[in-house]
């Protein structure tokens, strides 16, 4: 129990749950993978803690690759454009990409990135999301790997941040509404 606790107004998903959601998920990605010598890419920062627990979960021969992204907006919504601050270091020319993302909103984030890998000559690109919610989409894509579906709250913790903080919390929640201080959306 720490400080960050005190501003979360419920816990969705406890750490226990994740960790064994993400399991579950690992087992089925790894039937599809298995003779695939995936790329698996990790979109920063958010994705971050999940990566770590979803590759030990996937037991395949894999690599991994970074790539940050920032999407214009305001803190709990983000606009269309995006944009790559740091990219992957290497040619994916004919691998198989997986996509680990901490969730999928509007589609934008995704949406591009889908798009700029397969220009850059992957010869598949999935997409692995924690979590999905589907009430916001703007865009037409799905995942296909979804650890849970959320109802359309603006969610912290695991990896999933508000103003860059309670990214370290173990599971993930709502925050209090007192907490944005009102000014967003
Ligand atoms: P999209 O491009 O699909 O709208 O959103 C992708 C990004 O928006 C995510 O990678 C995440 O950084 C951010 N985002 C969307 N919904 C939430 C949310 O409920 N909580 C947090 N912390 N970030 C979110
Ligand atoms: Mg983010």
């Amino acid at each position: 129990m720490g400080t960050m606790d005190q501003d979360i107004l419920k816990v969705l998903y406890t750490e226990k749950q994740i960790a064994a959601r993400i399991e579950a998920m690992g087992m089925e990605m790894y039937e599809d993978l298995k003779d695939k010598n995936p790329l698996f890419v990790s979109v920063l920062r958010g994705a971050f803690i999940f990566m770590a627990d979803i590759v030990r979960a996937c037991q395949v021969r894999c690599d991994v690759e970074f790539i940050a992204v920032s999407s214009y907006g305001n803190a709990t919504s983000s606009s269309g454009a995006v944009k790559i601050t740091h990219d992957i270091q290497q040619d994916i020319t004919g691998r198989n990409l997986v996509v680990i993302e901490d969730i999928l909103d509007s589609g934008n984030t995704l949406c591009f990135l889908k798009q700029y890998f397969a220009t850059k000559g992957a010869a598949s690109v999935s997409i692995c999301t924690l979590l999905d919610k589907p009430s916001r989409r703007t865009k037409v894509i799905t995942a296909d790997y979804i650890g849970f579906t959320v109802p359309d709250e603006f969610v912290v913790g695991y990896g999933l941040d508000y103003c860059q903080k309670y990214r370290n919390l173990p599971y993930i929640g709502v925050l209090k509404p007192e907490v944005y201080g009102g000014n967003d959306e």
